[in-house]
């Protein structure tokens, strides 16, 4: 028999931790942190991962982003914990630069997977599957023992640049169990202008040619929609953002296919200076006075020619930092699409895979909401909440 114990995540969309269990193994799918003010804030105290004396097996992340890793520092030592590789890699570099600010740095220790090989252990099989989401290389997971299929999908979208790719593993997965995906976009009826990467890069090509200097205002990690503003700037202007952003696309970089890649990309200096103001750029930033001042200047100087491009979640626009710069942007445009799934392409996924059993978690909505979502006839939706154990 396996067991299925939801920690964290059945009604907040923050802090993830789902546990399966057998009699010989036990693992946890994700260790994250609530977001800001959303749901229960209290850390996750679980016995034999976060106190007492040892009792886990693994903890498989599925990716870099802290709703999902957040709360790994909290764990009991000598746990091992499991990471795609190249995400393993960006997220050290992330700790390392935010070490000065208290951030503990853990990634070292983790352990690599590639994609579509399976760790075996003890009775349970996973096997780390390549997805699309707003964090590269983010992974699903089949979990596989006592003749039972399980998979956990992790942040994923079906409009990424991975579309095609994530249909054709949704086809060729096989009888499904249980799946438990998430469903951050239940309630959010995002109804944005575009509908896909590819939209976005197309309008970023756009401003590029109607604007001089453009700033790109996005999260560090959102590497697949920096790359495409890079490819967008065109020869002969330069990329630029700072030395922590430029390692961080060379990582990424290191095993991407070559269409995903980002144009050279340079780190600002004072020696770029000239260059920049003569040539044109196209440059990523984010909070802080470093790119402030950067953004002031052009706005102040070529308030014509200069665009500031917003492209994160909107409910970001409120946090100090991230208001200070969009308050000097004069001109600015929003473009920006969700790393989530829609509700209309969870709905086409499930009635790709047509899972016995489904649980929808890293959602705000409540049960009663989820069953208004239209799931195949032989698909049972379970009522389950924090810490409810489900038996396969
Ligand atoms: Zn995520
Ligand atoms: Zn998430």
């Amino acid at each position: 028999m396996i067991k299925v114990i939801p920690h964290r995540g059945m009604r907040q969309i923050g802090g993830v931790c789902t546990e399966v269990a057998t009699d010989e193994a036990r693992i946890l799918f994700d260790f994250g942190s609530p977001l800001e003010d959303e749901g229960d804030q209290n850390p996750l105290s679980i016995e034999g991962i976060t106190k007492g004396e040892v009792d886990c097996d693994a903890i498989f992340l599925t990716h870099y982003h802290g709703d999902h890793v957040g709360e790994i520092p909290s764990i009991k030592a000598g746990i091992p914990v499991y990471m795609q590789k190249t995400a393993r890699k960006l997220l050290l570099a992330q700790q390392q630069h935010m070490q000065c600010h208290g951030q503990e740095v853990w990634a070292d220790s983790a352990r690599d997977l590639e994609y579509g090989v399976p760790v075996i252990i003890k009775d349970l099989k996973i096997t780390p599957i390549e997805s699309d989401h707003s964090a590269i290389d983010s992974l699903m997971f089949l979990i596989e023992g006592h003749g039972k299929r399980i998979l956990i999908t992790g942040d994923y979208r079906m409009h990424g640049y991975h579309a095609e790719r994530m249909e054709k593993t949704f086809r060729e997965m096989g009888h499904i169990d249980l799946m438990i995906t998430e469903g951050t976009n239940l309630t959010n009826d995002y109804k944005g202008i575009y509908k896909n990467e590819k939209d976005v890069e197309n309008r970023f090509q756009e401003l590029k040619q109607k604007y001089k200097y453009v700033f790109l205002f996005t999260s560090s990690s959102n590497i697949d929609r920096i790359s495409a503003f890079s490819r967008q700037v065109p020869y002969g202007q330069y990329v630029i953002t700072d030395d922590y952003q430029k390692r961080i696309l060379e990582i990424a970089d290191e095993e991407r296919a070559y269409e995903y890649k980002s144009h050279k990309v340079l780190y600002y200096s004072d020696y770029l200076k000239d260059k920049m103001e003569n040539c044109g750029f196209g440059m990523v930033v984010r909070t802080g006075d470093k790119f402030y001042q950067i953004v002031k200047k052009y706005f102040d100087e070529y308030p014509d020619d200069t665009i500031l491009i917003y492209s994160m979640w909107s409910g970001y626009r409120t946090l100090p930092g991230v208001k200070k710069i969009l308050d000097i942007a004069k001109n600015q445009e929003t473009i920006h699409v969700s790393g989530h799934i829609t509700k209309e392409d969870l709905e086409k996924v499930l009635n790709i895979i047509r899972p016995d059993k489904l649980i929808i978690h890293h959602t705000s909505v409540k049960y009663d909401e989820e069953r208004a979502l239209t799931i195949p006839d032989d698909t049972v939706l379970l009522p389950i909440e924090d810490s409810v154990i489900v038996e396969l």
